[in-house]
């Protein structure tokens, strides 16, 4: 029962936007389904000789403006309805980007620090080959997600190029700078997040200078968005928190400082010196300008949707809020830039990457800068227009323009045969 709540959830909140947009009851269907899912169980050899079978998905649920594109994760708890839901959201942040890809997702089914280096690579390369008859550069292009990183994407690149006989940049991003990466591509995601941020405070008339701005997670998404919106837009950082806890200091942190002390601290801003303890749940309930959940999902529900008192929340991470809490944070009247709007910065960079390996021509990081800001301040500008247009939510109005994007192209090229 529970395996069908992610998908269902996402059939939901894609069907209030129907509902506004009057969709067709064919086009509803054509986009509520996955076009292909494809569940593999493979072999691999263990350190110690056993053999262990594992189970693997990849799901591609529309490609009609252009292949599908999304990440690949490693975790415990994968199953098919997951890797269903976050394929079925990829297809709808390709399009309110407007790049030119379909939406897909893959997950294995294996907590992966239960495996040694050589166990994962011989994992990753098995599954990369059994999927091998879906994807393609210009069919299905994967990319990290949650517990895989750069050098997984190396191994399926090798493996892909080794099986087909020569090298193939264009299969995977979030490679390796040294083989076909992009420059820009690790801080792609905070950078869009800052962006929108800026465009958010501006759309609600508050000086981005003076704001004040909680963060919540440290990691690669929290710790560039809070970098780059100090550096960039001038606000201060009055909260920062991962796993470990929270900070609160009302001057404002120096992010980089704290950058370099989770470095060196096993990755936790735990100890900091400047700044005083506080809790996940203080951090969300501080009364700052701008609100950035950027840990996991489910971290605003509606235990404590009821004590946010920030005027803007940017979704940094997928799903922070679940659709109960995003009801009652509507009815206090925050300003919500959703996730698949907030976070597509690293979608967008991974295109780019794409483009630079299939035409084996690399970038400066001031073009991919230039080419991210540009998109992601068209995304936001449009989906504020479509908010207005049909007086909703700017959730449900990003829905809106990429479900019309999607149908569009859908109704362009028509059904086959
Ligand atoms: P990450 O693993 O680098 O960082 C996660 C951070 O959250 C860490 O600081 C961790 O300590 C913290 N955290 C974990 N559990 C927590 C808890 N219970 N309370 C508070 N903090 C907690 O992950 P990331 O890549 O930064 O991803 C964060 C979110 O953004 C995820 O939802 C991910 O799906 C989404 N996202 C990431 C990208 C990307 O390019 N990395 C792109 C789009 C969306």
């Amino acid at each position: 029962m529970a395996e069908m709540s992610l998908f269902q959830n996402a059939l939901k909140q894609f069907n209030k936007a129907a509902d506004v947009m009057d969709l067709s009851e064919s086009m509803r269907q054509v986009l509520s389904y996955p076009r292909r899912e494809l569940t593999v169980n493979f072999p691999v050899r263990m350190d110690n000789g056993e053999i262990k079978v594992f189970t693997g998905h990849r799901v591609q649920h529309n490609v009609a403006r252009g292949p599908a594109k999304g990440g690949i994760r490693y975790h415990q708890n994968v199953n098919l309805d997951e890797v269903k839901a976050l394929a079925f959201w990829m297809t709808w942040k390709s399009a309110v980007v407007g790049i030119p890809y379909g939406g897909g997702k893959g997950g294995v089914c294996v907590n992966p620090q239960d495996l040694s280096m050589g166990e994962l690579e011989r994992l990753s390369r098995r599954f990369f080959s059994e999927i091998q008859i879906i994807i393609g550069e210009g069919e299905d292009i994967p990319a990290p997600d949650v517990n895989t990183n750069a050098q997984i994407m190396a191994w399926y690149m090798d493996t892909y190029s080794m099986n087909v006989g020569h090298s193939v940049l264009g299969i995977v991003t979030g490679k390796p700078l040294e083989i076909g990466g992009s420059k820009g591509r690790p801080e792609a995601t905070g950078r869009g997040v800052r962006v929108v941020a800026e465009e958010a405070a501006k759309y609600k008339g508050m000086d981005p200078k003076t704001a004040t701005i909680a963060v919540q997670g440290f990691g690669n998404v929290g710790s560039f968005a809070a970098k780059l919106i100090q550096e960039e837009m001038g606000s201060k950082i009055v909260a920062i928190s991962d796993v470990s806890g929270g900070l609160y200091n009302p001057d404002g942190f120096d992010i980089d400082e704290v950058i370099a002390y989770r470095d060196q601290n096993n990755g936790i801003i735990e100890g900091y010196p400047k700044g005083q303890k506080i809790t996940n749940d203080e951090l969300l309930a501080l009364d700052v300008d701008i609100l950035v959940p950027a840990a996991l999902e489910n971290a605003i529900t509606v235990k404590n949707a009821e004590n946010v008192k920030a005027k803007i929340i940017v979704e940094g991470a997928n799903g922070p809020m679940t659709p109960e809490a995003d009801e009652i944070i509507l009815s206090k009247d925050i300003f919500v830039v959703p996730d698949f709007l907030a976070n597509a910065g690293g979608v967008t960079v991974s295109y780019f990457e794409w483009v630079q390996g299939l035409q084996h021509y690399f970038w400066d990081i001031e073009d991919v800068r230039r080419a991210l800001h540009k998109i992601m301040k068209e995304a936001f500008s449009s989906v504020a227009s479509t908010m207005n247009k049909y007086k909703i939510d700017m959730r449900t109005a990003a829905y809106v323009d990429s479900i019309e994007k999607v149908a569009h192209a859908t109704k362009l090229r028509g059904i086959y045969p």
